[in-house]
């Protein structure tokens, strides 16, 4: 049978009824680009989907108008002092409102079928790890989780039986490919990067990027940590780690080949020499309509895949020499340990620092190199067992990191030299 609004199909009987009810989620990130295009979908579907929390980092507004389309039960913002504004932008709804590091636990707390797991950065880790530690199912956007503590994650969720669903397009394609087979028969699991907005550009081009043209990215419409890391290929880095912890599949099984007309996300070749792969328009509403729906298909307005009128699709290798962001992170993937959580922490210390324009482009990853060597010198690197060991490495990183680029006024004209 299908919902009354006609987004679900007739399934096996056990689906059936989940696809009944409604699922009730919580969104965390709401007033971002993922949460923007959670929304969307969730909008579409409004006998589908209950949404018990919403949060978000600063933007009152943007957190109000959210919290009252979906007609949220809780809405928590992660900005201390801006609770009477929030209380105030909500009032004469019935809308619970709460503000400050807490809150967002709570709103990640709150009984859910799915957690969608849509912050950016580390400051993702600790409400998304105290959902999947009390055994909700999780919709994960964010890699940095993945990136900073992924041992102790997986672990978690493994030992709570929940169910971790890739949102990133590259992962969410793979996770179809695979299609539930074991992953000790794969022999090559490739993700594809579209190359970005310097593809084609030289080194010493690519070195002094304004952050303009870091922002401007060919494909995807994002927000402007993943774009920066996008322009740099740190985002590609940060995804193999990603896959290596969500796939359980070691580093040397693990590819990128870039795509630039992003429509195939990820492939997967097994033992027979068989390639499954994950193709789609690039919109992020597809693969956050997989997660939301799963194991159920909504329906999106996405534009429809039409090889016939797209006619060619392209793939070269990487460039480390160009992009020396993958090669970092390439090499924290094969170092293993505590070496991903201080490149991430760096890095999105860096890239805020260029998005402020105290750093230049290539300043990012000579930063990221520098406080990796520095942590695996002084032990900071080394592997931690627990998420509050992960954040603890991560916190040390971030103020190193903010006391090195302090010196760099904004002007946009200086770099790490
Ligand atoms: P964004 O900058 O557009 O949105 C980030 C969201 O996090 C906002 O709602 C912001 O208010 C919230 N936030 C920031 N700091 C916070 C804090 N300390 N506490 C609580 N909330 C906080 O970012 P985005 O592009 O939507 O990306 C979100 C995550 O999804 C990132 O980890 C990114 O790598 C991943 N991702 C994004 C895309 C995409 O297309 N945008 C694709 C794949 C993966
Ligand atoms: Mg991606």
């Amino acid at each position: 049978m299908a919902s009354a609004n006609g987004q679900f199909h007739a399934h096996a009987d056990a689906t059936q009824s989940r696809a009944q009810a409604p699922r009730r989620i919580v969104l965390l990130g709401a007033t971002g680009s993922i949460g923007r295009s959670t929304v969307d979908i969730v909008e579409r579907s409004p006998e589908g989907f209950s949404v018990a929390a919403v949060a978000g980092g600063r933007d009152v507004e943007a957190l109000a108008r959210v919290a009252r389309a979906v007609r949220a039960e809780f809405a928590a913002i992660r900005d201390e002092s801006a609770y009477g504004a929030l209380k105030e932008a909500l009032s004469g709804t019935n809308i619970q409102v709460g503000a400050g590091r807490e809150a967002v636990i709570e709103a990640a707390l709150r009984e859910a079928d799915l957690v969608v797991s849509a912050i950016v950065g580390a400051a993702g880790v600790e409400p998304t790890y105290a959902a999947l530690a009390a055994g909700r199912d999780v919709a994960l956007a964010n890699k940095e989780c993945l990136v900073c503590a992924g041992v102790p994650f997986m672990r978690t969720a493994a030992e709570m039986g929940v169910r971790l669903l890739p949102m990133d397009s590259e992962h969410n394609a793979i996770f179809q490919a695979l299609g539930g087979e074991d992953p000790s028969r794969i022999e090559r699991m490739i993700i594809t990067a579209s190359g970005g907005p310097f593809r084609t550009w030289s080194r010493e081009r690519i070195a002094e990027a304004s952050v303009e043209e870091a922002l401007n990215h060919p494909n995807w419409a994002m927000g402007p940590k993943i774009t920066v890391d996008s322009a740099g290929m740190m985002n590609k880095g940060l995804e193999l780690i990603e896959a290596h912890h969500l796939f359980g599949v070691p580093s040397e099984k693990l590819d990128v080949v870039v795509h630039p007309q992003s429509i195939v996300h990820g492939l997967v070749a097994f033992s027979d020499g068989s390639v499954t792969a994950g193709l789609a328009v690039p919109d992020m509403r597809t693969p956050i309509a997989h997660c939301l729906g799963y194991p159920d298909r909504l329906t999106t307005p996405t534009p429809r895949l039409d090889l016939a009128k797209i006619a060619s699709l392209t793939f070269e290798a990487p460039d480390f020499e160009r992009f020396p962001a993958l090669k970092l992170a390439l090499e924290a993937l094969r170092v293993g340990g505590g070496l991903p959580t201080v490149l991430n922490a760096a890095n999105e210390i860096a890239v805020a620092a260029f998005l402020d324009r105290r750093i230049s482009f290539d300043g990012i990853s000579r930063h990221v190199a520098d406080a990796c060597e520095a942590a695996m010198r002084d032990g900071t690197a080394n592997a931690p067992e627990s998420v509050e060991d992960a954040l603890a490495v991560d916190h040390i990183v971030r103020e190193r990191s903010r006391s090195a680029l302090a010196g760099h006024a904004a002007s946009g004209m200086l770099t790490l030299q």
